[in-house]
């Protein structure tokens, strides 16, 4: 074990300026601290969804009223990919619904929209649940870059948020997807009722696996109307801020996103979250069910701030 929670705890308590520059040191050693990852991200197949994740508006057990959408086509899903390199995405995923990719058919279509993204010059995720090493294997032919399997929160939170699947699932899909040779990407959700200490124990399970993930996605829970997820007790901005620069120390060499929740930060807010360690955002004005960013804000907050694009690392 590489990280002891303790050790974790005690740096997230930290005065916080201090925890701002030692994160934002380690942040400069590794990134170019003017640089940001920019993604696109699409919902291939929405809705429908049997398992019973507490925050997810696709779950059918949650109540909430949301049209089904199957799989999309392989050309509507380049055409959008296209659309999102021409706003500067660099990185384009592809998420859908469901605990596993739910037959040949639509896998065999998933991996076509992979190779014809990647064609096009952007790096590639995708995001379809479970998988088996066969699938992984599949996937990096086809030119997959990224997997995101987030682990959500922390182990003794997850039984509150799922109870369909456990974390050593998700855990197992990590490492099937490493061994195939895809990046991860995977990191979790804030805001649903679980505490500081929960919020240090996920990145620090994230932080000890054997190898941790090339991209942390944090999100900030958007609370959809009759799911389960609490959301009575959000998550304090300075405490977002100091959970990223934890991230940033405990995993030098991975990219930190804001996905989720971003428009609900202040842009103040986010400077501080990018000084401490995030080099990566979606720009998509959707993010999956939910809003994201307007189109083009991003483009003077990044002028404002002297932060230029990364180019995708193909
Ligand atoms: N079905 C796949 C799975 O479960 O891995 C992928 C899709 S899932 C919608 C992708 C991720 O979006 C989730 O792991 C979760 O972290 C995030 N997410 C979903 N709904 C959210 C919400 N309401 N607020 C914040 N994050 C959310
Ligand atoms: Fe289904 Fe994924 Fe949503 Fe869970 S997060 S309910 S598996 S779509």
């Amino acid at each position: 074990m590489k990280y002891a929670f303790e050790e974790a705890w005690n740096v997230f308590s930290y005065p916080f300026f201090r925890l701002l520059r030692l994160a934002h040191e380690i942040h400069t050693q590794n990134f170019d601290e003017q640089s940001v990852q920019i993604s696109d991200i699409l919902s291939v197949k929405t809705g429908g969804c049997s398992e019973d994740c507490a925050y997810c508006a696709q779950s059918v057990r949650n109540g909430v009223k949301m049209p089904k959408q199957p799989m999309l086509d392989p050309e509507t899903v380049l055409a959008a990919a296209r659309e999102a390199k021409g706003r500067g995405a660099g990185r384009f995923c592809m998420s859908a619904s469901g605990p596993r990719p739910s037959s040949e058919d639509e896998f065999e279509k998933i991996c076509e929209m992979v190779r014809s993204v990647k064609a096009v010059g952007l790096e590639t995720c995708v995001t379809l649940g479970s998988l088996t090493e066969a699938q992984a294997a599949k996937l990096k032919e086809s030119g997959l870059d990224y997997y995101n399997h987030n682990v959500d929160t922390s182990p003794e939170f997850y039984p509150r948020v799922t109870s369909t699947r456990t974390i050593e699932d998700r855990i197992r899909t990590i490492e099937i997807v490493q061994q195939a040779g895809i990046n991860v990407c995977s990191g979790g959700i804030v805001g649903m009722g679980e505490t500081n200490e929960d919020r240090v124990k996920m990145l620090v399970l994230l932080a000890n696996l054997t190898i941790p993930p090339r991209c942390v996605p944090l999100n900030k829970l958007v609370k959809i109307p009759g799911a389960r997820a609490d959301d009575s007790k959000p998550i304090d901005d300075f405490d977002f801020v100091r959970l990223i620069a934890l991230a940033r120390i405990l995993m030098p060499k991975s990219y930190v996103k804001i996905a989720a929740g971003r428009n609900t930060l202040s842009e103040s807010t986010q400077a501080l979250c990018l000084f401490a360690g995030v080099n990566a955002l979606f720009s998509s004005e959707k993010l999956l069910t939910v809003d994201n960013i307007k189109d083009n804000a991003d483009a003077d907050f990044f002028r404002r701030l002297n932060l230029k694009i990364e180019s995708p690392l193909l």
